[in-house]
This record gives structure tokens, C-alpha cells and sequence, in this order.
């Protein structure tokens, strides 16, 4: 078979579906067939096997329970915490938050204080007052360091408080500093 030949019998009736002199002339396009793998590669990547960490000097890895109406945010944060070995569940309100803590009992829970719903001062509060939650350690997050936001989420409960855009080689530290606290 001649190489025009075997390209029409691997990739299919796309190329066919193109224009035939171009698509003789040219040979295969890269650019497009390399698309979906590149993509699916990167998936991969931010998704790595969460077993086989022999030897690994990092904390276990924890259930952690984010938090985040805003779609860009908690996409960016799921990925990061996951690419270092955590499994994350998410919610995107005060209510969804308070149904999962309850049925999933996380190890630690990152809880943006701006939520529909119910918001994040009174989700801490509520946390904190149920029996089966009341021990899970939570981050707050607000979107400015406003003064007195820190305390504000100590008295609601929380264990520790960090500002938006997120430092997240800090905020690590913060988590891992709590789930190393409950041994
Ligand atoms: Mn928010």
C-alpha cells in the first residue's frame, strides 16, 4: 500500500471529506490530530495514580472538602490539591457543603466564606455545632484580607483562615499543619 493509502485507511472519513488534491499533497496534519491527545494527556497529568507513594515523606493523603461558587477557583484548586495526592469532593454553596460534610466526613474542609445559600460564616457555625462534623478542621477563605476577617472566622469556628488569590504553596502548608494535627 502506498503511505497515501494507509493514511486514508487510519485516520478516516474525515480527511476524505476534505478537499482530495490537498489532501494528497499535504500528507497528515499534526496540529489537529494531536489535539485530543495532548488534552487528554494533561488530564492525566493532573490526576496521577493516588496509590505507590513508597517511601513518600508527605503527609497521608486526605478527603478534602472544597468549597467554592466561583467555577474557575475551584476548578484551579481541585486540580492543584489532587496533583498533590488529596482526594477532593466539592460544593458550591453553604447548603451542598453541610450535606456533604455530613455524609462524606472529610478530613478537612476549604471553605470559601462568600456562598449562596448559606454562606460560609453561618456553614462554619453549623459545622461546628453538629456532632459528626464538629471535629473536621476548616480553612476559611476570603477574597480580601479585611481586617478582623481572621478573628471573625475563629469566633464562627474555623481552624485557620487564608485570603483570595490564594498562595498555595501557603495554604498547603495551613492544610497540612491541620491534617497533621489530627495524627
Ligand atoms: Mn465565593
Amino acid at each position: 500500500a502506498s503511505p497515501t493509502e494507509r493514511l486514508d485507511d487510519t485516520v478516516g472519513a474525515g480527511v476524505r471529506s476534505g478537499d482530495e488534491s490537498q489532501a494528497g499533497t499535504s500528507g497528515p496534519k499534526p496540529t489537529t490530530a494531536c489535539r485530543p491527545s495532548r488534552l487528554s494527556r494533561a488530564r492525566e497529568c493532573d490526576n496521577p495514580p493516588l496509590t505507590g507513594r513508597p517511601g513518600g515523606r508527605r503527609e497521608a493523603m486526605a478527603k478534602i472538602l472544597l468549597v467554592e461558587d466561583n467555577d474557575m477557583n475551584r476548578d484551579m484548586l481541585s486540580r492543584r490539591l489532587q496533583r498533590k495526592g488529596h482526594e477532593v469532593l466539592m460544593a458550591a454553596d453553604g447548603m451542598q457543603c453541610l450535606l456533604m460534610a455530613e455524609s462524606e466526613t472529610p478530613d478537612l474542609i476549604l471553605l470559601d466564606m462568600s456562598l449562596p445559600v448559606i454562606d460560609g460564616w453561618e456553614a462554619a457555625r453549623r459545622l461546628k455545632d453538629s456532632p459528626t462534623t464538629a471535629a473536621v478542621p476548616i480553612v476559611a477563605l476570603t477574597a480580601h484580607a479585611m481586617a478582623g476577617d481572621r478573628e471573625k472566622a475563629l469566633a464562627a469556628g474555623c481552624d485557620d483562615y487564608d485570603t483570595k488569590p490564594v498562595d498555595f504553596p501557603q495554604l498547603l502548608a495551613k492544610i497540612d499543619a491541620l491534617l497533621a494535627r489530627r495524627g
